[in-house]
This record gives C-alpha cells, structure tokens and sequence, in this order.
C-alpha cells in the first residue's frame, strides 16, 4: 500500500499536457488559456465622460454653486460612439453622454443633476476639478501590459477582457477524452427495470458529470460483464476511439470476481501502484497502457467518487496545463468526535456552516463507501491525515470545498 502524497505524486509524474487549440473566444469558457496575454492597446482606449453632463474647463465653474450659478455657452451635444467637432472655449460646454469621448480643451465633466439648461446655455451649480468625471485612457489597462496568465481557467470576465481588446480567437489546452468503463454483473441501466439482485450504475453517471466539470470531454464505454474476455473487448473499444485516459471503474478489489487488474496487466499495463492507505478507496490502481494513463477506481460510488476528485481531477487539470491542480480549502471547527484508523488517510464528507466568520465542519451522516447521500449533502471533503485516531470536536480541521455557497456563506 502506498500513502497518498506518494500516490499522487507517482500519477502526477506520469500526466504530460495535451497540447492546445485555437478556439472561437466564446467557446474560451471554462477552458485553460494556452498563452499570456498583453494588451495590444490602452483599455479605455481613449479619455472618455464617466456621467451624463457637461464637458467644461474647471476654471470656467471656478466658484459656481446653487445661489451663485456659473453660465456656459452650449456648443454641442455628443452621444457615446461620436466625437465632439469643436473645441471647448472659455465659458463653453459641451453636453455630454456616459462614454463619449472627452472633446479637445474640456478637462473635466459636470454632471447633469447640477446644472440647469436654458436653450443654448446651461448653469452650473457646482465647480468642478480638473480630471472630475473623467474616465483616462489606460486607467483599467495600460498597452503591453500582461492582462492574463496562461494556465488560468477562464470565467466570463475574462472572456469579457479578451473581448474589450479584440482577440476573437484563443488558444486553449485541448480537452482530454476520457474513457469510462464500468464493470459488474450486477449493473444495469438508468433506464432499465432493477430485478432481484441488480442496481443501477451509477458511478458512470457521476463520473461522467466530474470529468465535464474538469474541461475534459467523457467517452462512454458501457458496461462490461465480469469476465476476462468482455472486459478486455470493451477497453479495446474504448482504445480505438483516441482516448487520453482510460477510467475502469469496479473489478479492481480482492474478490473472485474482481479481475480489471489482470485484464490490464495481460493488456501490458505497467502498474504504477495498486491499493492506497486511504478511506474510502482503498483498491484504487494506476497504471500506463500504450501510453495512457489508466486508474482503476474501486466500484464502491463513494470510493469512485472520492478518488476522482483526489487523484484523476488533478490529473486532468495537468493535462490541460491549469495551473491549480487542487480546490480550494477552508479551515473549520469539527462540531463532533469522529474515531479513525491510524496510517490512513479519510476524506470524510462534511457540511459547512459559516457563523459569525467562522466555519464549522459537521459529518453527513454515515461514512459507508456505498451512501451516496454522504456526498449529496456534502459541501466538502475534511481531510483527516494519516497520523490521526481521533478527530475531536471543536478542534480545527481543513476541508476541501466542493462548491461555492452553502449556509451561512452569504453576506
Ligand atoms: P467492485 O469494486 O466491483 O467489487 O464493486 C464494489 C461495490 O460497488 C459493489 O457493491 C458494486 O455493486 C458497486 N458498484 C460497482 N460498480 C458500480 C457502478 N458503476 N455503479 C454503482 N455501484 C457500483
Ligand atoms: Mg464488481
């Protein structure tokens, strides 16, 4: 048995990056940009009004309030996307749209709800400073700046920055496809009726839905019966569809029955390592077939999940050359005992509560490697370590967070 730092470590060594492709930048979402990105010119690209109002010269308002109004000619109206044709003079305005550029001689902009227009005049109520209401060329990005590391995962603001300097193409990690092969006699579809003795599979359900939330593209392989001969024809299948990880999912325990591990050494899988001090998962493989990385995760849905998000996400993060490979964590308060083995590493499922800036861990329930409803009431994974026999309430524990929001998270 090999520890989980080793584990990962080993599996991680083996993952080279894909490689990239040019793709349509709204098609960038949630891809792994491939390159830094400068900016190729000033965002905003020129001084531009931040209000509706009056593009004035500060000393022509010098002294202006509600009793005592300044009078300004007006000479113009300018829209957003127009440019102002005159020059501002002394004791002129121009009227002024969120956006329009900054006409020649103005230095700074009124805004509307202090002045006051009478035909072609206007007063002013309010003096103004130089700069006021002014939004500068550069004042978000400055040219040649770097705007975006490569390796970022890009949100919609990115995009939305991509956008406003006019790159409409972007290259990005390719997408790995994913094989996924689950195995048992007892398996039947979502669709099928259960009969005696059968359950539906599920794990190829909810691996399916983590390697899309990875980037990454999932190739569904089917079902293989327990024998040698069908599991090999499947995974010879999936081969032939130009896979970049292979995933066996079940068959890879001590059962009689459990026979994934030697279909993949017959196939010349070289075994990276089989089993790992840990809890749920314990009979999780690794190994490199013709190249491919291939995990055997253990058919328990707990255990397939939870090695999933422990070993193959970051696997699949690297592929696509992200630059974090691990979610995000918290420290949290343990709000009750939890007894463990000594030498194995637990991913025990948690709900977090945030009170008054503090977060507090409480188990989902039964632990079993079968309850998927541990996960479904999960907000995170607490990581108890290795050394560890007891975890005790009110000590401090650090979970991994599997989504964003939960009770108590909102301002
Ligand atoms: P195995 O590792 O094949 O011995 O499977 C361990 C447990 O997980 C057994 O109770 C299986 O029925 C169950 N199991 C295996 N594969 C799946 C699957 N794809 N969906 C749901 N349960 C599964
Ligand atoms: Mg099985």
């Amino acid at each position: 048995m090999i520890k989980v730092k080793d584990a990962l470590k080993i599996i991680l060594s083996s993952i080279k990056p894909l490689g990239n492709e040019k793709v349509r930048l709204l098609d960038g979402l949630d891809r792994v940009l491939a390159d830094d990105i400068h900016a190729n010119c000033n965002l905003p690209p020129f001084d531009n009004s931040a209000m509706d109002g009056y593009a004035v010269r500060a000393k022509d308002t010098k002294g202006a309030s509600g009793i005592r109004p300044k009078i300004l000619k007006v000479i113009e109206d300018v829209a957003a996307g127009y440019t102002a044709k005159n020059k501002v003079c002394d004791n002129q305005a121009i009227r002024i749209m969120t956006g329009a550029p900054v006409p020649n001689g103005a230095d700074s902009v009124i805004m509307v709800e202090f002045t006051k227009k009478d035909k072609n005049l206007v007063e002013i109520f309010k003096q103004t400073k130089k700069g006021e209401n002014i939004r500068r060329a550069g004042e978000d990005v400055k040219k040649k700046q770097k705007v975006l590391s490569k390796g970022t995962i890009l949100r919609p603001q990115e995009i939305g920055m991509l956008a406003s300097l006019g790159i409409a193409r972007i290259n990005v990690a390719k997408r790995p496809r994913v094989g996924i092969l689950a195995t048992g006699d007892e398996l039947v579809g979502v669709e099928e009726r259960l009969t005696k003795g059968k359950i539906r599979n599920s794990n190829t359900y909810i691996v399916h839905g983590q390697i899309l939330k990875c980037g990454a593209t999932p190739v569904d392989l089917g079902i293989a019966r327990d024998y040698r001969t069908k599991v090999r024809k499947k995974i010879e299948a999936g081969f032939a569809k130009r896979l970049d990880m292979l995933l066996v999912i079940g068959g890879i325990s001590v059962g009689d029955y459990d026979l994934v591990k030697d279909v993949l050494l017959d196939m010349g899988m070289k075994m990276k390592f089989w089993k790992v001090c840990q809890r749920p998962g314990k009979p999780l493989a690794f190994g490199i077939i013709r190249g491919i990385p291939v995990f055997g995760l253990p058919g328990n849905p707990v255990s397939s999940t939870i090695s999933f998000e422990e070993f193959v996400r970051p696997s699949l993060l690297k592929m696509q050359g992200s630059k974090n490979l691990f979610r995000p964590g918290v420290w949290a308060i343990l709000t009750q005992d939890f007894q463990k083995k000594k030498d194995l590493r637990y991913f025990i499922r948690a709900r977090l509560k945030n009170i008054d800036g503090k977060f507090y861990a409480s188990i989902t329930g039964p632990q079993g490697s079968g309850i998927i409803n541990s996960l479904v009431l999960a907000d995170g994974i607490i990581v108890a370590p290795e050394e560890k026999t007891f975890l005790k309430k009110g000590h401090k524990v650090y979970v991994q967070l599997l989504r964003h929001g939960f009770d108590g998270g909102a301002i």
